[in-house]
Order: structure tokens, then sequence, then C-alpha cells
């Protein structure tokens, strides 16, 4: 036998019982983000890898290790894309989309790569909803964008979760921060792990992003950024707080969180669910109103956040129950002509309709149908045909009635017992 070929390492497959709830997340997403009026976008997933080097950070995890980038026949340096964000600022900029209402709210959905360690709950190949809002520098721009979350959240009846929130501050707070903290560190070098060293000089944020405990026990005497914010960044901060708390969505103040992007100013938020393990983090985001400039576009503010659909999944409760199809069980070659009939006009009707093309004895079509949960048989045979109607079956309670054979005027009946008008 031929060697067999599987999926690589952190790539995996999703089987039909599982991708119903992801198109049932996918659609309610869709849902809840039309009622606040954000508009779908479809990108590429390749990208320059200059886009994701000068947006996320040179010095990031992501960039500096997680990355699946390589050179093209072209000779261009290329790379998967890690996270939306920069590729939704390139879309921006590129097809100028300043002034369109319209396309000022705008969210994507697909897959992410970042090389990590896989586990659960990580993936090299993971998927995201993703939400970004241009233009908007107000606090209530935040606001409106987690009360989105929230409400998905609750629409999918997530039972327990968290909202971590931190305010960056912008370039004026976070210099002095960046200073303090390097001071700080400068003692603590020994302490620190051999990243945390290099980091600590080029990039001294980026140490609050490290897993390891020995850098976790150095930062808890650190300073924080939320004490070294100006006026207007403690305002705006104070400000969203407000909208939160009259929204009834209670937050917990986290000073530690800063994300591991660098492009991240004044709010940025992540949305925890306790209990599902290490990779806890379901969704994430936060204002970034340098980068649309710092790519090359005009000065424009921006907020958004990422859900990852791969965590969220298992902690979604299984929809309610979904259509059960209609089984029709045909024996003999007219039956089946009939048959064909009946399933071009129940489908046109958009009832969802099986055939068992074995076309094996009643019974065997009949296992089949209980097989697919069908809720009515449509029975078609010789005698059927002889009498002009058909035998619709109820496969729960096993009752028979007759229904004209004929599909235009079978139909009535047939959508009355699917309790459909
Ligand atoms: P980030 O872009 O890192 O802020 O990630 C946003 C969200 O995407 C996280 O909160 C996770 O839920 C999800 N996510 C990030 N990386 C992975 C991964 N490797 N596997 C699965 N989900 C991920």
């Amino acid at each position: 036998m031929a060697a067999r070929i599987q999926t690589i390492r952190g790539f995996r497959d999703i089987l039909p019982e599982e991708a119903h709830k992801w198109w049932y997340v996918e659609s309610t997403a869709r849902e809840i983000l039309g009622l606040f009026g954000f508009k779908e976008v479809r990108l590429p997933i390749l990208e320059q890898t200059a886009l994701f080097a000068r947006s996320i950070g040179e010095t990031t995890d992501i960039v500096e290790k997680e990355m699946y980038s390589f050179v093209d026949k072209g000779g261009d340096s290329l790379s998967l894309r890690p996270e939306a964000t920069a590729g939704m600022v390139r879309m921006f900029i590129q097809h100028s989309l300043y002034h369109q209402p319209l396309t000022a709210k705008l969210f994507t959905i697909g897959p992410m790569f970042r090389r990590e360690r896989p586990q659960k709950g990580r993936y090299r190949q993971f998927y995201q909803i993703d939400v970004e809002m241009f233009g908007f520098a107000h606090a209530l721009a935040d606001a409106e964008l987690i009360h989105m979350l929230d409400t998905l959240l609750k629409r999918l009846k997530i039972p327990v979760y968290e909202l971590h929130l931190n305010s960056l501050g912008c370039r004026k707070c976070r210099e002095p921060f960046k200073e303090a903290l390097k001071t700080f560190l400068k003692d603590k070098h020994e302490q620190l792990c051999p990243d945390c060293r290099r980091r600590r000089t080029l990039n001294p944020l980026r140490v609050f992003d490290c897993k390891k405990e020995q850098c976790k026990a150095v930062l808890k005497d650190a300073p924080l950024i939320t004490d070294y914010l100006c006026e207007e960044c403690k305002a705006h901060f104070l400000q969203l707080k407000g909208y939160l708390e009259e929204l009834k969505i209670s937050y917990v103040l986290n000073p530690y969180l800063v994300r591991g992007l660098d492009y991240y100013t004044r709010t940025i938020f992540e949305v925890i669910i306790p209990g599902i393990g290490a990779q806890s983090a379901v969704a994430g985001g936060g204002r970034y109103d340098n980068l649309v400039e710092m790519l090359g576009g005009r000065p424009t503010p921006a907020t958004g956040f990422a859900i990852g659909m791969d965590r969220l999944l298992p902690c979604v409760p299984e929809p309610e129950e979904k259509q059960r199809p209609l089984f029709l069980a045909l024996l003999g070659e007219e039956a089946v002509k009939v048959g064909l009939r009946w399933a071009k006009v129940l489908r046109a009707n958009g009832i969802w309709t099986e055939i068992d093309y074995r076309l094996g004895s009643l019974k065997s079509q009949l296992n089949r149908a209980n097989h697919l949960k069908a809720l009515l048989a449509l029975i078609i045979g010789e005698d059927e045909i002889k009498k002009d109607r058909a035998i619709l079956r109820n496969m729960d309670t096993k009752e028979q009635i007759e229904v004209p054979l004929n599909p235009e005027e079978g139909l009535a009946i047939v959508k009355q017992q699917l309790g459909r008008k």
C-alpha cells in the first residue's frame, strides 16, 4: 500500500459535525456585526513580509519566530498572514477608504498562520473573526466594539467570561514609561530569560508578553503604564470605563495586559474564558491610532479586535435542533422518476431532501432515513403509482397518511406536516 499522507503538525481538518457549529458561529457573528453596521470584506492570506514586520513589529514573537515566510520564484519575500489587522489597514490605505461611511466599519473571517508550538487551543492554522473600525478617535468607538463582542458572546450562550482591560497610552506617555521600565529591568538583567534580556533594551514592553515564570516574577514590581498616562489618555480611558458601566458590561482592570503586538495605543482588551486550559484568551484587540500613518496612509485613528474561533467554539453550546431532512423512499424506476420531480419541488421550497442512491429494499431505505434522522419519509412504489397517491410516514410516530402523487398537489400537506407555512 502506498504511504499515507497526513495533515502537517498544527494543521487540522474540520469534519462535518464540527463544521456545522463553525457555520452557526459565523452566521451568528455576521448577524450581530450587521446590527452594529459592520460590513464584510475578504482579503488575501498572502502578503508582503514587510507589511507584518512594519506593523506588528520586528521584535515581536510573531515576526521574529512565528511567521511562515518564503521567497517566491519572483524573488519577493512573502508571508502567510499571522493576523488580519495589518492586511485590513493595507486595504484601507490602498483603496483610499477614508471618507466612505460604509467602509469605516469592517470585518473579515478567515484563517491565520503562526508557527507556534501546537497544543490544546493553539494551532498553526487558526481562524479569526477580525473586526476593525477606522476614523473614530472617541472612546465611544471602543465601547461600541466591546459592546458588540459582549453581545455576540451572550448570543452564543458562553456561560462565563472575563473582559480584561488596560490602556497603553499614546506615544507621549509611552516614552517616559518605556524609560522607567528600561531602568527597572536593567538591575534585573540576570533574572530575565535570554529573550527578555535582548528585549529589555530593544523593546522593553515585550517583556510583559513573556510566559516564563522567572520573567513574570520580575515584573511583579515593575512600573505600570497606567501610572504614566497623560491627561488625554487618562480621560479617554475613564470615558470608556464609564460607557461600559452604562452598558453593564463588567471588566477586570489588568495593568499587566500589553498584548503581543507593537501597534496598539490607548485601549487594549482581552476576553478570557477561565478553566479552558492554558490558552484561555478567546478574543483580543484594542486601539491603534498610529498604524494607518505608519503604513503610509493619512493619520487615521482606528480600533479593532479578533475572536479566536478555534478556542471559542468548544465553549459554545451545541446550536438548537437543526432542520431534519425529508427522505424519499423510492421503489422501482417509475417511482424514481416521480421522486426526482418531488425532490425538485421540495428543494425549491427550501426543504432538505435526501435519497438513498443505492435504491435498496424499502426496509433498507427506511433504515437510511432513520440514520439521517429524517422527520418524514415519502414512500413511492408501484402500488402508489397505480393509486396516484404517495405515502407520507412520520418517522417518529410511525403514522402514515396518503398524499397526492403529483408534487404540486401534495406539497401543501408535506409542508403542513413539517410545521411550515
Ligand atoms: P492575537 O492576534 O494574538 O491577539 O489573537 C487574537 C485571538 O486569536 C486570541 O485571543 C486567540 O483566541 C486566537 N489565537 C491566536 N493565536 C492562536 C493560535 N495559534 N491558535 C488558535 N487561536 C489563536
